[in-house]
């Protein structure tokens, strides 16, 4: 049980109204959870604190090498005022796990979830009740030691801020437009692929910025190898139904896996839906396309949980699913999962988790 002392803001901000657009990641609440850790110490002085800046010294290590990682998750206002959490002992898991990857100490699963609970009921009411709104949760730990030589860190600040977020698609579900990359790679296995840490973000930037100018919103990547077989898109795994069966690449070292995942897996397996976790293709995409069985193409994560695509584009070829559009599936999983997350729906998995 982690001790956790409070120091409250003197100047709270104004909370966002139900008519006040709110885009994703540029507003803050009042307060953030702040710990920090010293070889020898461990993880000490667990605090929520007034969100505000931190004091760094310029030398410290995460502006040079990069060791830091984060997490995304998701709370939610239900209809009955409860305030949800989504699975987040799978983010938990997939922090310490990124943490052994890159060197830095893990922090225990309990504790883990105490701060994030802690620190959401600190802002609960920051949490908008609008459908499809929620309150954005991003943990993350940065490498903090004053060195320039390349090793593990000695000390280090792990923090967790929230952001309330609007709809991914205020319309509704929307269907993106997505590029295939063929030129860059994102990761290879053996590398930090599977670790949610910025550097693959950084990996992914000059990809991102060229699909943007060819009017196309995320990038799907290929294999780091032969550069054939689908790995995930930017910031969301992806999946394919071909001739009735859902499809999504194994997870082989290199790809991030991803909460809304297995969650997806795990509704096609309750559903009795063929699913299938495998190497595939783009050459076989590519061929279900061509001869009428790619059914549907979407992809999946926190931030729009469902993204049906409505367009590929690999080289010269362009592939349209569902002529555009969104199709069935994409739907079902969507109203699915938001309606769990949401409490509106039964939730046979104790995927949910109320914060008190
Ligand atoms: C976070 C992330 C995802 C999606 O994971 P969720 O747990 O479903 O949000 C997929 N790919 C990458 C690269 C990610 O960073």
């Amino acid at each position: 049980m982690l001790d956790i002392s409070v120091v409250k803001t003197d100047s709270p901000k104004q909370i966002p109204g139900p008519d006040d657009p709110l885009t994703f990641g540029t507003i803050f609440t009042d307060h953030m959870f702040v710990m920090n850790y010293e070889e020898g110490k461990g993880w000490y002085d667990p605090r929520i604190v007034p969100y505000g800046p931190f004091s760094l010294e310029p030398s410290a290590m995460v502006f040079h090498y990069g060791q830091e990682m984060f997490e995304g998750l998701k709370a939610y206002k239900s209809d009955d005022g409860r305030t949800l959490l989504f699975r987040p002992d799978k983010n938990i898991w997939r922090a310490n796990k990124t943490n052994r990857r890159i060197c830095i100490p893990e922090i225990p699963d309990e504790d883990f979830l105490q701060a994030i609970q802690a620190i959401v009921k600190m802002d609960e009411a920051w949490i908008p009740h609008k459908p499809g709104t929620s309150l954005y949760i991003r943990p993350f730990i940065i490498a903090t030691d004053p060195f320039l030589g390349v090793r593990p860190s000695d000390t280090y600040i792990f923090c967790i801020i929230l952001s309330p977020v609007g709809a991914y698609y205020p319309e509704g579900l929307n269907p993106v437009k997505i590029w295939i990359e063929d030129e860059y790679v994102r990761a290879v296995r053996g590398g930090i692929g599977e670790a949610k840490t910025g550097g693959n973000y950084v990996a992914s930037l000059r990809s991102q910025v060229k699909a943007h100018e060819e009017g196309y919103s995320q990038v799907l990547w290929l294999d780091g190898v032969e550069r054939k077989y689908i790995e995930e898109v930017g910031a969301m795994n992806i999946f394919f139904k071909i001739n009735g069966t859902v499809i999504t690449p194994m997870l082989n070292g290199s790809i991030l896996p991803g909460v809304t995942r297995d969650s997806v897996i795990q509704l096609c397996k309750d559903w009795g839906v063929p699913v299938e976790e495998r190497r595939i293709s783009i050459d076989e995409i590519f061929e279900a396309h061509k001869n009428g069985t790619l059914e549907e193409v979407f992809g999946t994560g926190t931030a729009a949980v469902i993204s049906p695509v409505g367009q590929l584009r690999w080289e010269d070829h362009i592939m349209k699913v569902q002529d555009g559009g969104i199709g069935p599936y994409s739907q079902k999983f969507y109203d699915t999962i938001t309606g769990i997350q949401l409490g509106r729906i039964a939730d046979p998995h104790g995927w949910t988790v109320e914060v008190k």
